[in-house]
């Protein structure tokens, strides 16, 4: 009997040794949950990276489960297809989960990053269809060769055309819109070179500076007097006294911050499923200079392209995309009299200053940075095709030199293909 007892208390102890560690191995994935997790993560992104295939919107191959041989197409494109860590906040590669046809075209892509190299200058050119917020090309500079970045540029993982900067006078048009739509289209002023308040050449005694009414939104200069200027000269002579003459006199601070908001500038959804950069105004502070686009005003490339594309579409904003056939909610941000106005104004401008250069309109500045340098702008909207285009060239200095490279991105690129 013994001998049966201790057989059978030897089966026991070998069964519950069997379920112990039965059960040890069950516990296992909750015990390592974590690294359980992340290699099943890597193990899945790593097949859906060599399957997935991505192209133009022509079936150009940009990424086909890897990217492409050509070190231009991987430079060109390298912003918005991203890579597979996750470099490039809002880039495509980041969140992709089967094959996709993007609206950009490779040949302005490319062209667009040859002509920011060429120039030796860091920025962006985005262009967009204005009716339908299609992208066509987005570039920035400097960019990653992903195959081959053993020496990265600095800044080069950050996509300008998705970055805030200040955007000088292109941003006159945004505070013409807030009159326009305030019911304020015309009206006359006389640009002595400076506004708001109103200096002594010599110290009078302990006051030495007379201000004026105004002096709560404080003073604004231009670089020459402009003489006498209507509110369409005032735009495309980019005179900043009376910019914010116009706008001290006519709206106020409030009204015209809510404006900015509403026109969608300080957006950080234009580009439909992408989280770019807010941009910010202060009216408390400065806010005659923050009404020319100077001060603390920043604005992001995409945002501006989206304004300046629903005046274009007669006052109907249109969010950006990348993803072919994807339909947006639109929204009318200014009536088509204001749009029509502004179209008007810049096309009249674009003539008086740069002849035939561009068949459109559009508007040109230059961003003080505070560190000397200045940032290059021009924004246009094309009349065939209909395509809105802006292009900044960080610390690029004179406005001539954003204009020059879009017209000839225009001439060598854009007009090719239509
Ligand atoms: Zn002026």
């Amino acid at each position: 009997m013994s001998m049966i007892k201790r057989m059978r208390l030897f089966i026991y102890l070998m069964i519950g040794v069997a379920l112990s560690g039965m059960a040890f191995l069950m516990c296992i994935p909750f015990l390592h949950y974590d690294k359980m997790q992340s290699y099943q993560e890597i193990y899945l992104d790593n097949a859906l990276y060599q399957s997935v295939k991505i192209s133009d919107r022509y079936g150009e191959y940009l990424y086909d489960g890897g990217y492409s041989d050509d070190e231009w197409t991987r430079l060109a494109t390298f912003h918005v297809l991203g890579d597979t860590y996750g470099s490039v906040p809002g880039a495509v590669l980041n969140d992709i989960e089967s094959d996709e046809t993007l609206t950009i075209d490779l040949s302005w892509q490319k062209g667009a990053y040859q002509l920011l190299k060429q120039s030796g200058l860091n920025g962006t050119i985005l262009a967009a269809d204005f009716r339908t917020g299609e992208i066509y090309c987005m570039v920035s500079t400097p960019s990653v060769d992903v195959l081959n970045n053993t020496e990265v540029e600095e800044g080069a993982y950050l996509n300008k055309a998705t970055t805030c900067f200040p955007p000088g006078s292109t941003f006159k048009t945004a505070t013409i819109a807030c009159l326009l739509e305030a019911g304020i289209a015309s009206g006359t002023y006389n640009c002595t070179g400076r506004e708001g308040d109103v200096s002594c050449l010599t110290a009078h005694g302990s006051v030495n500076t007379i201000r004026n009414k105004d002096d709560e939104y404080g003073d604004v200069s231009c670089l020459t007097a402009h003489g006498s200027v209507n509110l369409k000269q005032a735009l495309y002579e980019s005179c900043n006294c009376g910019i914010s003459y116009f706008g001290k006199t006519y709206l106020t601070p409030s009204q015209w911050e809510k404006d900015i908001a509403r026109f969608h500038l300080l957006d950080n959804t234009v580009i439909a499923g992408c989280e770019i950069a807010s941009g910010f105004v202060d009216a408390s502070e400065d806010w005659m200079w923050a009404m020319d686009g100077q001060g603390k005003d920043l604005i992001s490339p995409a945002a501006l392209a989206c304004f300046y594309g629903a005046i274009a579409n007669d006052g109907i904003y249109h969010p950006l995309t990348l993803n072919m056939g994807q339909t947006l909610e639109e929204d009318e941000i200014m009536s088509l009299g204001s749009a029509r106005w502004i179209q008007e104004a810049l096309r009249e401008g674009m003539h008086v200053w740069y002849g035939d250069a561009l068949d459109g309109w559009g508007k040109t500045g230059t961003a003080e940075v505070g560190d000397g340098t200045d940032h290059a702008w021009f924004v246009c909207c094309l009349d065939d095709p209909e395509i809105v285009i802006v292009t900044m060239l960080a610390g690029g200095g004179s406005s001539q030199r954003a204009l020059d490279i879009t017209t000839e991105f225009v001439n060598c690129y854009v007009r090719e293909v239509e």
